[in-house]
């Protein structure tokens, strides 16, 4: 390939063709299912996809086949099917168009529906997370082309319902499956790390275990100074259940089944990523005055967001806010659990522990309801193969000037456990342009701009080494 072309290629698209679409693009509320059950009625989700559908059908991809794919009562996604320039393989390319909530208090100037381009970044919402998926994966497959460089058949894949967990997607796999054939290398730019000054490589994800927990005590709430020390509180038994999960002293969860031995590569590239960037995973923390980490050692930091189960209480019901609160003992206290289990914990194992444990032997024979039960396994990169890391230190010295690094993600994209499992022999390429302070899911998002270049530039000298492994 000519990677004076290939780089000039990139960047005019993204300056002239991507960023006026993309802007667009942040402009539509397309709010992922979960958080927008009238998603049909309101017909962003269907908007979303017809903007990026739009938009590739202006390019020059000889032979492409664009299609919505749509199963009944089901997320719509788009289907950018672009035929190789030689081998019979294929590359997946996944990304999503749903988008997290707005969520309020954006900074002056900024909000979640109005897309605005400022000292290199793009603010808004869904610009970082993560509409600018397909335009980076199409423009990345035509600086191969132009540059001279080959690739393999590539089927971008966008769905609507990541953020929601990706329910739809198991049933489009199976749908899809005889039309994608023979998968050899999956992309995904659903990702990023802890800097902008080089490629990271999300080598493992998270999965979940959660549940509703509630404890009730009372058919109705009474007088606390008649029921209290007569009536035990809900609250102080749910403190009592939760203890048998997690340790309330140091955070660690006491469920033998969510944890596992970490591997030792993961081990030593938590260490190179640390040394390459220092500080950032505690710097990017919007620490309250006075707040520390939950240790000084970042590589266990890292481990600990990457490797280790953790939980959180997510939401809460039966307690009313303060200003409204009387002197009641309430009838019932209910908890959102939301566990972080690791990459290669069995989760419906899990699940079935939390359960056993929340509901036996309950203080003083209290009610104790699960409700909205879920799990999910997290991800464990397969070993990369040779042609994968030398093309990535190509990357690495080509594109970034920097060499790539790894991430242990605390997240999870299901997608990728899905393929993992459906494509034994794929090879994995999760990566993105988000960073530590993207404010991805909270308030001023932003894409930026120049490492999403270089990202998309990244993919491209992967997908063009890839015919030649
Ligand atoms: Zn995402």
């Amino acid at each position: 390939m000519d990677r004076s072309v290939l780089t000039r290629t990139v960047r005019g698209l993204w300056d002239d063709d991507i960023l006026p679409s993309l802007s667009d693009l942040v402009a539509v509320p397309a709010i992922s299912p979960a958080f927008d059950p009238a998603w049909v009625e309101h017909g962003h989700l269907a908007a979303a996809i017809e903007h990026v559908r739009a938009w590739l059908a202006t390019r020059d991809l000889p032979g492409v086949a664009i299609e919505v794919v749509q199963l009944p009562e089901r997320t719509p996604l788009l289907l950018v099917d672009v035929p190789g320039t030689t081998g019979d393989d294929t590359v997946l390319l996944y990304g999503h168009l749903d988008k997290q909530p707005p969520v309020a208090n954006w900074s002056e100037g900024l909000g979640p529906w109005t897309p605005v381009v400022r000292d290199g970044r793009l603010y808004g919402r869904g610009s970082a997370d993560d509409c600018y998926s397909g335009y980076a994966a199409i423009a990345a497959i035509e600086a191969v082309r132009a540059a001279g460089g080959e690739h393999a058949r590539c089927v971008v894949l966008l769905e609507t319902g990541e953020e929601s967990g990706s329910p739809d997607l198991p049933a489009y796999l199976e749908h899809l499956r005889p039309r994608l054939g023979d998968v050899s290398l999956v992309v995904c730019l659903d990702s990023g790390g802890n800097d902008y000054e080089r490629m990271w490589l999300t080598t493992s994800l998270r999965g979940l275990a959660q549940a509703n927990m509630t404890v009730r005590v009372l058919e109705s709430g009474l007088h606390s100074g008649m029921a209290s020390g007569i009536v035990p509180s809900s609250f102080r038994i749910a403190r009592q259940l939760l203890d048998r999960l997690e340790d309330s002293a140091t955070g660690e969860v006491l469920i033998r089944e969510m944890h596992v031995d970490v591997p030792e590569n993961r081990i030593t590239e938590a260490r190179e990523a640390i040394a390459s960037a220092p500080g950032v995973q505690v710097g990017s923390v919007p620490w309250a005055p006075g707040v520390r980490p939950v240790t000084d050692d970042e590589v266990e930091l890292a481990l600990n967001a990457g490797w280790r189960p953790t939980l959180s209480i997510t939401g809460a019901d039966g307690l009313p806010a303060p200003e409204d609160a009387g002197n009641v003992l309430r009838p019932f206290t209910a908890l959102v659990l939301s566990f972080r289990l690791p990459p290669t914990a069995d989760s419906k194992a899990a699940v079935e522990t939390v359960r056993k444990l929340l509901t036996t032997d309950v203080p003083y024979g209290a009610v104790v309801e699960l409700s909205r039960v879920e799990n999910a396994d997290g991800w464990n990169a397969p070993d990369l193969a040779p042609w994968l890391r030398d093309a990535l230190d190509q990357v690495g010295e080509e594109v970034f000037g920097a060499p790539w690094r790894t991430v242990s993600l605390g997240g999870s994209i299901p997608f990728m456990g899905l393929l993992h499992e459906a494509y034994p022999d794929a090879q994995f390429l999760v990566t993105g342009a988000v960073g530590p302070d993207s404010n991805c899911h909270v308030p001023d998002e932003w894409l930026h701009l120049a490492h999403a270049a270089r990202i998309t530039e990244g993919v491209a000298v992967v997908l063009d080494a890839h015919t030649r492994r």
